[in-house]
């Protein structure tokens, strides 16, 4: 199975490079943020839990996360593997996952950060949030907060995967197709 997390601030464009390599090797999407935003729309008791906090760009506490994440990963018993995508976001949910994962005789095979400065990727989000009807995408305030979360945060999870030999890192500025091939040589190699 090929279990990868796919790491970058808002804006990095782990969605996009997480939609590509589903498709390129058949594997499982899962993005928390997409799954909080289905249950938002759909006003779930989970969804109006979550809305402020989506709304603000704060992070989701990591019980209701780990819980949605869990249910997400049960569904798909027969997949190639799985992307994880805004998934783990703090210490806590990455140690949850190693434990949920070993529980079923798997693994993380390796993670990859999608990298790029900050000043890009608020200009692509200020852009996203032009057509993205997202509310957290068209505030300067709300996207800097969401910056802040994941360099408190996130950002220890290098260390975290790095001791485990999993962690790499490529340059996520330039033409989307040339980061999919940077992505797909970083797989490839291993
Ligand atoms: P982005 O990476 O552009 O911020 P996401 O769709 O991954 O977008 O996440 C949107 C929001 O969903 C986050 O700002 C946060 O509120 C919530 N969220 C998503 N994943 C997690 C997570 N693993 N832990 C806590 N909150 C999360």
């Amino acid at each position: 199975m090929l279990n990868i997390v796919i790491f970058g601030k808002p804006g990095a464009g782990k969605g996009t490079q997480a939609e590509f390599l589903k498709s390129k090797y058949n594997l499982t999407h899962i993005s928390t943020g997409d799954l909080f935003r289905h249950h938002i729309v759909n006003k779930t008791s989970l969804g109006l839990k979550v809305t402020s906090i989506l709304e603000n760009g704060d992070l989701v506490p990591d019980k209701l996360t780990i819980e949605i994440l869990e249910n997400e990963v049960k569904k798909h018993k027969k997949t190639n593997g799985f992307i994880f995508d805004g998934f783990p976001r703090t210490i806590n949910q990455a140690k949850k996952l190693d434990e949920f994962l070993k529980f079923l005789s798997m693994k993380i095979s390796f993670t990859i950060a999608l990298e790029a400065e900050d000043e890009i990727l608020l200009l692509r989000l200020l852009k996203r949030g032009e057509t993205s009807g997202r509310s957290d995408d068209t505030d300067k305030e709300k996207i800097l907060n969401r910056f802040k979360e994941y360099t408190d945060k996130t950002f220890p999870l290098k260390e975290f995967y790095s001791k485990q030999n999993k962690f790499f890192s490529i340059n996520g500025v330039g033409d989307i197709k040339v980061i999919s091939k940077r992505l797909i040589s970083i797989i490839e190699n291993k």
